[in-house]
C-alpha cells in the first residue's frame, strides 16, 4: 500500500481540546440537536420541542446569556438549564477600528487558538466576513492565512459565535419594545475569513443553519456567501445542504498558473471545477456564481487572461470579483497596477459579466481579504516557539513521528477531511 502524501508538512492539525462531560454548550447546536440535548439532561420529551423554541428564542433572537433571564420558563428549569448547559461565545481578545470604519476582531477559542473576524460597514449594508478554521490546510502562494503553521476546524459553536460576538459589539440585538431597524450591521455573512469552509462542511452547515433560522438571527440563505478554493467533491452538497450563494477562488484561467497559486487545483482542475459549478443547482442571474480572482502584477493579470477567463466560464451566470493584492509581510507577489486592473476588468464587462474591482477594506488593520493572521502568529518564529506557546510539544512529536513514518495525519477526528488533498507546493 503506498502511504498517503501528507497534507503539508508545514502545518501542524491541532487536537480541539475541548471539554469532555461538564455542561453542554448551547451555541451552534442546531434545533434538533438542542431537542436531543434537552431531553438527554432529562427535560420531559413532550416538552422539549417548546423548550427548544423558547430558549432559542432568548438566546437567537433576544442575545441573552443567562439562563436566568429567561423570563417564560420556571424558575426550577432554568437552575435546571444552568446546572446541565452553558451559552459560551469565544473570548475577544483585542477590536481593531480602521479609518475606514472596517473592525477586526482577535478571538481567542477554546485550546488558546486564535481566529479573526472582520466586520465591514457599506452604505446601505454591512458584511461580516467569519471563518471557518484556524489558519488553512491549504497553501494558496499569495495568501497570509495559508502560511499559518497550526490548524483546527471550528466548531459550529466558534462559527455562530463571530456572529454573535459582532453583534453585540455593533449592538444589534434588538431592544424590546422598541422599533426595529430594517437597516442591519450585519446584513450579509460571508466565509472569506481564515480557513476552507468546505473542509469543515458539517460545523460549516450546523452553524449556517442556526445563523439562518427565522426566529434567530434570521439572515436568508441568500444574504451568506460561502467562498471555497474550489473542493468539487462538496460544491453540490453546499447547495443541499446549506443552500447558500457560492463564490470560487478561481484567480488564473490556466491550470499551469492555477497549480502554482491554489494547489488543490492539482487534485481538481479548472474543468473539474466548472463543470460542479455548472451543475449547481438554482443558478440565475439573481443567483450567480461569484468569482474571486485576485490581481498579481505579471502573474495572471493579462488581457489573454481576461479573454481566457470570459471562455472559461460561458454559460455560467456569474459575477467576477476582482481583488487588487493585499500585500502582507514577505509576500512573494505584486499587486497589479491600476491600469492593468481596469483594462482586465473592461474585457470581462464589455462580454457581458459585472466585473467590480474589490476596494481593498481595513488595509491599515491588516484586515484586508487573505491578510489574516492571528496577530500572536504573525508575531511568532518558529514552529517550536508555536508549539511551546500552545502546550503543543507532545502533540508536535507524535505528528512528527507520523511524517517520518507515513502515516499522514494522527488528528483524524478533528482534522480536515483529507481525502485528496494535495501536495504542498508554494507557488
Ligand atoms: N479559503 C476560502 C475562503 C477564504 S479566502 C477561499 O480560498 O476561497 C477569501 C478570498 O480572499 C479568496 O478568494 C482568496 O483567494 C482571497 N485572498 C487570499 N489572499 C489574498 C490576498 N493576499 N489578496 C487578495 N485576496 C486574497
Ligand atoms: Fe486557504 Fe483560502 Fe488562503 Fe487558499 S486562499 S490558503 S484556501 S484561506
Amino acid at each position: 500500500m503506498t502511504t498517503p502524501a501528507p497534507i503539508t508538512p508545514d502545518v501542524l492539525t491541532l487536537p480541539r481540546k475541548l471539554p469532555e462531560g461538564g455542561p453542554v454548550n448551547i451555541i451552534g447546536l442546531t434545533r434538533e440537536q438542542l431537542h436531543d440535548a434537552l431531553i438527554a439532561a432529562g427535560t420531559e420529551p413532550r416538552q422539549a420541542k417548546m423548550r427548544v423554541g423558547q430558549i432559542w428564542q432568548w438566546v437567537y433572537h433576544w442575545g441573552t446569556r443567562d439562563f436566568a433571564a429567561m423570563t417564560n420558563l420556571a424558575k426550577d428549569y432554568r437552575r435546571f438549564l444552568a446546572d446541565h448547559f452553558t451559552i459560551t461565545l469565544p473570548e475577544v481578545v483585542t477590536r481593531q477600528i480602521s479609518a475606514d470604519g472596517t473592525r477586526k476582531y482577535l478571538l481567542r477559542i477554546a485550546g488558546g487558538h486564535e481566529v479573526e473576524t472582520v466586520h465591514i460597514p457599506e452604505q446601505d449594508r454591512g458584511t461580516l466576513c467569519i471563518s471557518s478554521q484556524v489558519g488553512c490546510t491549504l497553501t494558496c502562494s499569495f495568501c497570509h492565512t495559508g502560511t499559518q503553521v497550526l490548524v483546527r476546524n471550528l466548531t459550529a459553536a466558534e462559527i455562530v459565535g463571530q456572529v454573535m460576538l459582532a453583534r453585540d459589539d455593533l449592538g444589534e440585538w434588538p431592544v424590546p419594545g422598541a422599533p426595529r431597524d430594517e437597516t442591519r450591521l450585519i446584513s450579509n455573512v460571508v466565509l472569506m475569513g481564515m480557513g476552507e469552509p468546505l473542509y469543515n462542511f458539517d460545523n460549516v452547515r450546523d452553524a449556517m443553519r442556526v445563523v439562518m433560522d427565522n426566529e434567530g438571527i434570521a439572515l436568508g440563505r441568500r444574504r451568506i456567501t460561502l467562498s471555497t478554493s474550489g473542493v468539487v467533491p462538496e460544491i453540490a452538497r453546499t447547495a443541499r445542504e446549506i443552500g447558500c450563494l457560492l463564490a470560487v477562488s478561481l484567480h488564473a484561467t490556466t491550470d499551469a498558473v492555477r497549480d502554482r497559486l491554489v494547489p488543490i487545483n492539482k487534485r481538481w482542475n479548472i474543468a473539474a471545477l466548472l463543470d460542479a459549478l455548472r451543475a449547481y443547482p438554482g443558478l440565475s442571474n439573481s443567483e450567480r456564481i461569484t468569482f474571486e480572482y485576485v490581481m498579481l502584477q505579471g502573474v495572471n493579470d493579462s488581457k489573454e487572461d481576461a479573454h481566457r477567463l470570459v471562455e472559461l466560464i460561458r454559460g455560467i451566470p456569474a459575477k467576477i470579483n476582482l481583488i487588487p493584492f493585499n500585500e502582507w509581510p514577505g509576500a512573494p507577489y505584486r499587486r497589479s497596477s491600476g491600469n492593468r486592473i481596469h483594462a482586465f476588468a473592461d474585457i470581462i464587462h464589455d462580454a457581458g459579466y459585472p466585473s467590480p474591482i474589490r476596494t481593498p477594506r481595513g488595509e491599515d488593520i491588516m484586515a484586508a481579504c487573505g491578510q489574516l493572521k492571528s496577530a500572536t502568529e504573525r508575531a511568532r518564529k518558529s514552529r517550536a516557539e508555536i508549539a511551546v506557546a500552545a502546550g503543543l510539544e507532545p502533540i508536535v512529536n507524535q505528528v512528527q513521528r507520523a511524517w517520518r513514518h507515513g502515516t499522514g495525519n494522527p488528528d483524524a477526528e478533528t482534522a480536515p477531511s483529507d481525502a485528496g488533498r494535495p501536495a504542498p507546493d508554494r507557488g
